[in-house]
């Protein structure tokens, strides 16, 4: 079963989107997507070089 990479919610839980990082399947449920998108940097220590992504651009 996987889980979210942020905050360890299950499939069964929360929906999950596959992502792939670094030669790696990671998941990242549908609440903590915001978050990938506008502060990564939040992921830190949680996803490898998280600081170093760039937030989406987006307009507010
Ligand atoms: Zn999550």
């Amino acid at each position: 079963m996987h889980t979210c990479l942020n905050c360890n919610r299950s499939e069964n839980e929360m929906p999950l989107i596959n992502l792939q990082y670094k030669g790696e399947k990671l998941y990242i449920c549908s609440g903590c997507m915001p978050v990938l998108l506008h502060s990564p940097a939040k992921l830190a220590g949680k996803l490898p070089d998280a600081e170093k992504i760039q937030p989406a651009h987006h307009d507010h």
